[in-house]
């Protein structure tokens, strides 16, 4: 896999043979190679639900005498181009995330905040699966409003990106588990680290799909994922997002069990608490 492509001019003065490495060409072609399969991914995805949605159309035309068929396809119309705007959307915040340097706006921010606004994000998900949502920081459950004075670590970071990433992988443990279940966010310092693990008890990834899942458009099962509304996307962005913040994601997952992901961040220099406490009631 380490083949370097180079471009060679083979000469001969006289007798010898010489030649010149004009360029390096390894890195811009892979990277070249990235954009095309890009390119090609990207049309296809969006050809997939926009065909659809031309047929059904034709379809409705039809069917314009039979109102049974009509709302039926109509539905499914309304299902594709649902698809469709939360493709682009998706695609959206993959270009934010990956053209950050032109947007970060790194700030203080409380760990629990973000992790509160990422659930909260995903309530109505949850409450429709019957799927709990809870919060943790260094293993006690906390409430899911803030609470003044409590134990809490500061991160310095982009706050669209880091809600982004959190907000992506407690959608995505909702959507791989079964109903009543629980989804527990996790945070809290470990090692001179802040932690934030987003823990289900879903269906769990395959062993051998676990070094893929963060590539973008990967997905275990496509069909699947493509029928309950996934892009393939939301992994990818919450990688870009956690790196945009300094740092990393790793994932833990057995099939049947659950899957574990783990956002880690350096703690922000300055760790004055962002909520002021009210004050007591006497
Ligand atoms: P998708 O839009 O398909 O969910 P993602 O990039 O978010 O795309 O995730 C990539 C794939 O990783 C998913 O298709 C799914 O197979 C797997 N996956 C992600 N999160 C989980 C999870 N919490 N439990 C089980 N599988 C997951």
């Amino acid at each position: 896999s380490n083949i370097r492509y180079l471009k060679v001019r083979i000469g001969a003065i006289g007798d010898d043979l010489y030649a010149i490495f004009l360029s390096d060409m390894s890195e811009q072609r892979r990277f070249e190679a990235m954009r095309r399969d890009f390119m090609t991914n990207v049309s296809h995805e969006l050809k997939t639900p926009a065909g659809a949605i031309s047929l059904l159309a034709e379809t409705i035309g039809d069917a314009a005498d039979d109102p049974d068929a009509v709302r039926y396809f109509s539905g499914r119309v309304a299902k594709e181009s649902t698809r469709l705007t939360e493709l682009v959307h998706r695609l959206i915040d993959l270009q934010k995330a990956q053209d950050a340097d032109t947007m970060l706006d790194p700030k203080r921010l409380s760990v629990l905040a973000v992790a509160r606004k990422a659930i909260a994000e995903n309530q109505v998900q949850a409450d429709g699966r019957h799927i709990a949502l809870e919060l943790h920081y260094d293993g006690v459950e906390v409430p899911l409003h803030a609470v003044p004075g409590e134990p809490d670590a500061v991160i310095s970071c982009d706050e669209e990106s880091i809600t982004t990433a959190v907000k992506n992988l407690v959608e995505n443990a909702i959507h791989y588990s079964p109903e009543h279940t629980t989804v527990r966010v996790a945070t809290g310092v470990r090692d001179g680290k802040v932690r934030i693990r987003v823990i289900d008890q879903g269906i769990g990834i395959p062993a051998e799909s676990l070094d893929r899942i963060f590539e973008r458009f990967y997905r275990v099962d496509p069909a699947r994922s493509r029928a309950t509304g996934g892009t393939g996307l939301g992994l990818a962005i919450v990688k870009h997002c956690v790196a945009d913040c300094g740092g990393t994601v790793s994932v833990w997952s057995h099939e049947g069990e659950g899957s574990t992901f783990t956002v880690e961040l350096p703690l922000a220099a300055d760790q004055t608490p962002l909520v002021a406490a009210a004050p007591a009631d006497g």
